[in-house]
């Protein structure tokens, strides 16, 4: 599971630059089948286990520029989640909007109080954008969609800073037009709602709104959608059993979470795994070496293992 992509080193863990890209590709295929996402449940019966699927969240910019032709050079499958709105210049993810607020700011002094906090949450804006950053994001991710978007607004204004409305040239999607080319290219695209919410957190009117609505977007913008839907976020509280039987009612054969299981076999929560710049980690992961831990710490503990710790900071979470 990637969500973005850079030219060269990456700086982040959850990029991926266009080296290591290769390489993680060029391994997989000289160890392992690669398969298209359709094809780990419409086949499922005859999929080896130690096939590999490629997928990207999201629809952001670097996938066309970066992985796109890295992708098309190696010749194997590959499925972008698309979150339809994002695509569609609706909005840019919040995560994106707080990174530009912490790191644009000028206010580096005294604290900055989370709106409507209780306890209060004061914090410390002489720490470096990266801690601010993640101090708000682990308490915004908590908070439902428009209450995300007042926090937002009220954290802007205390910092003297404007979001603007449409997302530095870093935050931006690719288009619908360089979505049409790539699919003519070969490249596969799914839903991943319309505007990325934590499906648990929403009505089931809501929920099959989201669904059934970037299923519409993707079949009008580009013909057609792969028959796998993807979770936004995608840890365990993000997403229940209710959401999983909507997801399977808007026809989709298939959904995938983003965080080790140790059910590998489960259709509407599949496991994922998310990967970085780091190659050892990369075999580590495609080994089965992440998900066997998992199942002898969870029998030598007595019950479900918890997702790994190497997972969290790679899974579908703000900023991915
Ligand atoms: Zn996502």
């Amino acid at each position: 599971m990637y969500h973005r992509f850079c030219d060269h080193e990456s700086q982040t863990p959850s990029a991926v630059s266009a080296g290591a890209l290769a390489r993680q590709i060029e391994y997989a295929k000289r160890h392992h089948p690669i398969i298209d996402c359709n094809q780990q449940f419409d086949d499922e019966d005859d999929t080896p286990g130690c096939a590999v699927v490629f997928t990207v969240d999201d629809g952001y910019r670097d996938f066309f520029t970066t992985a796109f032709p890295v992708f098309r050079s190696a010749d194997v499958p590959v499925t972008v989640f698309v979150a339809a709105g994002f695509v569609d210049g609706a909005y840019w993810f919040w995560w994106d909007r707080l990174r530009y607020l912490t790191e644009n700011r000028e206010n580096r002094r005294g604290t900055l109080s989370l709106p409507n906090a209780d306890p209060a949450i004061d914090v410390d804006l002489t720490k470096d954008d990266t801690e601010v950053w993640d101090a708000v994001s682990d308490f915004l991710v908590a908070l439902p969609p428009a209450d995300i978007e007042a926090a937002l607004d009220d954290i802007s204004i205390q910092l003297g800073l404007p979001v603007p409305k449409d997302p530095p040239a870093a935050y931006r999607p690719f288009s619908w037009d360089e979505a049409r080319a790539m699919q003519e290219a070969g490249i596969s695209f799914g839903a991943h709602t319309v505007g990325h919410p934590v499906l648990a957190k929403l009505p089931a009117a809501e929920v099959e709104e989201e669904i059934a609505g970037s299923k519409a977007a993707l079949n009008r913008e580009i013909g057609s959608t792969s028959h796998v839907f993807c979770f936004p976020h995608g840890q365990p509280t993000d997403y229940s059993p209710t959401v999983e039987r909507i997801v399977e009612a808007c026809g989709f054969s298939g959904c995938y979470a983003a965080h080790p299981k140790l059910h590998d076999r489960d259709r509407y929560s599949s496991p994922r795994y998310g990967v970085s710049d780091d190659i050892v980690d990369f075999r580590w992961k495609l080994c089965g070496a992440e998900r066997l831990y998992a199942r002898l710490s969870s029998s030598l503990r007595g019950k479900p293992a918890a997702p790994s710790h190497g997972a969290a900071p790679l899974g579908d979470l703000p900023g991915n």
